[in-house]
């Protein structure tokens, strides 16, 4: 009986043993184990922050949430990579786990424009840029780093575009544009001035003649050019005529119409080009641009339909000025026209109620337009003239676009 007590008690105690001993087996080989909600490896953007998106922890079935403690130097307003430390402590078992936290800005800066995107300037009067600030979430004040594109001619009545675009550190663009309505009707020009232009140059022969009469009466004009190829000459004569305070137009690297007309960006390509090589070369930022044939050109319509109108907008909101004429001094109506036809056509169409932007050529085959010079300049200062270069924000003539 005692027997059957004491092995029944044995076999209880083993069973005990044995059941402490899988215990303890289990306890010793189990651990705790966090599960995180979401994905382990997270992107975020600034704007929409970090929001945690829980986590689990479990010791064999007992729910320890609430033991695990959580440790992160994440900065969700700061572009950056992060790291989300989940770990706990239970009954002497430790467990972590992390996540990692990408925040990124996908935000644009925001442009404000000082008084608004739409603003007024009357007829001939000058036009300031109000201004206007830029703040970015990841770079803070971007104001400087504005480019602001377009040009207002007040001189001609319409309405024109500025776009100001900025982009913040990590690729995020923004852009806003302003219209500016030049409105009014113009008053009279009594100012007695006359721009001389030339066009076609720079060449060996005529452009060093055309300079030296310039700088002998001291007057300022302005050079449209198109291509000088490397000529070291050619560089140095548009150099000279820089710091003689001559004004450099850009009249295209080519000017061949059935090229450059035949589409808005092969026209825009044939600006740039020459753009980029004035840089280059001469260290100068033309800023207008007078169109071969003038805006009111009609040829072109043999290579594109409608490529002036597009085009006249296009300049402009390119930040290009642009002009034509309104005296000719017909020296390309032919070849050699004499110096007697070129300086009374001048005389004739000079008048002190328009512009006077006078078309003359200083291409090689204009040997007469050199030799009339003079005269034209003698005559105008006797009559009270003054002479000046095209300035940026002065006078322009556009003539009515035909196609
Ligand atoms: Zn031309």
């Amino acid at each position: 009986m005692i027997k059957r007590l004491i092995r029944t008690i044995l076999i209880i105690l083993a069973i005990l043993l044995l059941i402490a001993a899988v215990l303890g087996a289990l306890y010793y080989f189990t651990e705790p184990r966090i599960t995180l909600k979401g994905e382990s490896s997270m992107e975020v953007t600034m704007k929409e922050g970090y929001q945690e998106p829980g986590y689990e922890a479990k010791f064999w079935f007992k729910d320890i949430t609430s033991h695990v403690k959580v440790s992160s130097d994440l900065n969700d307003k700061k572009v950056g990579e992060y790291v989300v430390k989940y770990s706990v402590n239970f009954l002497k078992k430790t467990a972590s786990t992390t996540r990692t936290v990408k925040v990124v800005d996908k935000e644009p800066p925001v442009i404000t424009l000082n008084e608004g995107s739409s603003i007024k300037v009357p007829i001939t009067g000058k036009f300031e840029d109000p201004g206007y600030t830029a703040q970015d979430d990841s770079d803070g004040d971007v104001t400087g780093s504005v480019e602001a594109k377009g040009i207002v001619d007040t001189y001609h009545t319409g309405t024109y575009t500025i776009t100001y675009s900025v982009t913040d550190s990590y690729g995020n663009a923004a852009t806003e544009k302003r219209s500016v309505t030049v409105e009014g009707e113009p008053e009279e020009k009594k100012n007695k001035v006359i721009y001389l232009t030339f066009d076609d140059g720079p060449s060996d022969s005529v452009t060093p003649q055309v300079l030296d009469t310039l700088k002998k009466y001291n007057v300022k004009a302005t050079f449209f050019i198109i291509d000088y190829g490397e000529s070291a000459e050619k560089i140095e004569l548009l150099k000279s005529a820089i710091a003689q305070g001559h004004t450099i137009g850009i009249h295209g690297y080519s000017h061949d119409y059935s090229e450059i007309y035949k589409s808005v960006p092969a026209f825009m390509e044939n600006i740039t080009t020459l753009e980029e090589k004035i840089r280059n070369d001469l260290d100068y930022e033309p800023f207008i641009i007078r169109f071969p044939g003038g805006s009111s050109n009609t040829v072109s319509e043999n290579y594109c339909e409608g490529v002036m109108s597009d085009l006249v907008t296009k300049v402009q909101e390119e930040g290009y000025y642009f002009t034509d004429w309104d005296v000719d001094s017909t020296d390309a109506s032919g070849n050699n026209i004499s110096t007697d036809q070129i300086i009374s056509s001048v005389k004739r169409a000079c008048s002190e109620n328009q512009y006077n932007i006078v078309l003359m050529h200083d291409s090689d085959a204009k040997q007469t337009t050199a030799e009339a010079l003079p005269e034209i300049i003698e005559w105008a200062k006797e009559e009270g003239y003054t002479f000046a270069a095209m300035e940026k924000g002065g006078p322009t003539v556009h003539h009515t676009v035909n196609n």
